[in-house]
């Protein structure tokens, strides 16, 4: 379930710790784990992160979080690896950086700080520790070389964390894994190289000093007020954080006083903040929160518009969105979240009405072409309602309920092969490997054409890689 809730997750954060290579040539030379097995351990992580983490896949939160990598990007050295980023569901402050110049933001961060500095800051950091090799080094020093292994611990850990379902066999791995993972910890000189150069980047992409200390400073109280759990803490992960905190103010009070007193737009920022709020924390809580700003401006009606339609309060969600439309009505977010709402509680008219004109004006924003393509379907119409999941299929390969979603418009209209081929992979991304076996089966009977049987080779390729890097 990507596009709304998802179940909660417990991440066990050191696992991916072992992953943070970065490109180094020396690499190349050390053991077996070269520059192309570090790409491949890179692809073959994503999809772990992509089917065992709430990844988000609203392109209105990616989007935003990426123009910032962007810009602290072009202010890098050039990287041999292209910058990805993936945003997960996560009320930590925290982030990590991984193999091939993979970074990962928690929506805590998003949820918890005030300014696109600060996040930027955070983000700078991370790609600090990408530029200047230190979990290579670190891999290196401890001798965990071959991406085989290392995949095998990530997917061990990852598996063993979530309390048993997928086989013993993954525990074994992963107690032996997080033991491994101790061994690939951040040293206080690579924080501090860290930030150094992550200041640099931030300071040199525009945004604000600033943003660095305070959200530093964020991420210590919150930390120290609810942290625990299964999570390891950005700060047992990036230690030294009093003394770093110090030595940043210092090098921070050096600069010229116009950098200094920069201070950067937050409208998209707050964007992504109230959607980060109204979908992703309590309901009852965001709630809370959009009441507590007094609604001085449009964002918080929307905010508890979603919410309360969260808490399956339609009637009061549909007076809030009214309101929320009218107080901002030419708003693409506000028309493709009351198009979203409208076709939950079945006014099917007004949702494709609504969603219609987000699809056509912002045909990036995948969440509004999901929706769309759904009410389409309702409405009968098979051809766009295929063509419109086909494309959020795309951009979300794996995503079991766009899967499935696609296979059901695609059994109305009789497309048999696509269908069970659909449901077969939906079924074997849910898990459900018995499902998975029937319409495999279903698909190999009805295939004809060559370019039928090389889906078919394409799809069993896809799941056997799925399973055999998650173990099960
Ligand atoms: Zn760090």
């Amino acid at each position: 379930m990507i596009f709304r809730g998802g179940r909660r997750l417990r991440f066990f954060f050191l696992a991916c710790l072992m992953l943070l290579a970065s490109p180094c040539p020396a690499f190349t030379s050390f053991g077996e784990f070269s520059i192309r097995d570090e790409l491949e351990l890179a692809r073959k992580f994503d999809l772990v992160i992509e089917t065992r983490f709430p990844v988000v896949h609203d392109t209105r939160i990616t989007g935003y979080v990426q123009s910032l990598v962007d810009r602290l990007v072009a202010a890098m050295p050039p990287q041999p690896f292209p910058i990805k980023t993936t945003v997960v569901r996560n009320g930590s402050l925290n982030a990590f950086a991984s193999a091939a110049g993979h970074i990962t933001i928690f929506t805590g961060l998003i949820a918890n700080f005030d300014t696109e500095d600060e996040l930027a800051s955070v983000i700078a950091h991370e790609l600090a520790h990408v530029s200047e090799r230190h979990i290579a080094k670190s891999i290196e020093k401890s001798k965990l070389v071959g991406a085989g292994s290392l995949l095998g611990i990530l997917a061990g850990v990852l598996v063993g964390s979530q309390g048993g379902g997928d086989g013993a066999g993954a525990l074994v791995l992963g107690s032996v894994a997080g033991a491994k993972a101790m061994q690939l910890k951040y040293t206080r000189d690579n924080e501090k190289d860290a930030d150094q150069y992550g200041l640099n980047y931030l300071v040199d992409a525009d945004f604000s000093p600033a943003g660095m200390t305070s959200a530093f400073d964020k991420i210590r109280r919150m930390q120290w007020l609810g942290g625990g759990g299964n999570v390891p803490s950005y700060l047992s992960t990036h230690p030294g954080m009093d003394e770093r905190l110090v030595y940043m103010q210092e090098r921070i009070a050096r600069l010229p006083e116009a950098v200094r007193k920069r201070s950067s737009d937050n409208a998209s920022f707050e964007r992504a903040k109230l959607l980060v709020q109204a979908w992703y924390s309590d309901p009852n809580t965001a709630r809370a929160v959009f009441q507590s700003t007094g609604f001085t401006s449009c964002a918080p009606v929307l905010g508890e518009a979603i919410a309360l339609s969260r808490l399956n309060q339609i009637q009061a969600a549909g007076k809030r969105f009214d309101d929320a439309l009218a107080c901002n009505p030419a708003d693409l977010l506000w028309k493709r979240e009351y198009g979203r709402f409208a076709f939950e509680y079945g006014d099917l008219l007004a949702a494709v009405n609504s969603l219609q004109e987000v699809v056509l004006r912002e045909p990036e924003d995948l969440f509004a072409l999901f929706f769309y393509a759904r009410a389409v379907a309702e409405q009968g119409n098979h051809a766009v309602s295929i063509t419109a999941m086909e494309r959020v299929l795309k951009a979300v390969p794996r995503d079991a309920e766009v899967l499935e979603h696609l296979a059901r418009f695609q059994a109305e209209v009789g497309r048999a092969f696509e269908a069970h081929l659909n449901f077969a992979k939906s079924f074997a991304y849910k898990r459900q490997f018995g499902k998975y076996d029937f319409h495999m089966q279903k698909s190999e009977t009805l295939a004809r054409s060559t370019s039928e049987q090389d889906q078919l080779r394409k799809a069993r390729e896809e799941i056997s890689e799925f399973r055999e890097i998650l173990g099960i």
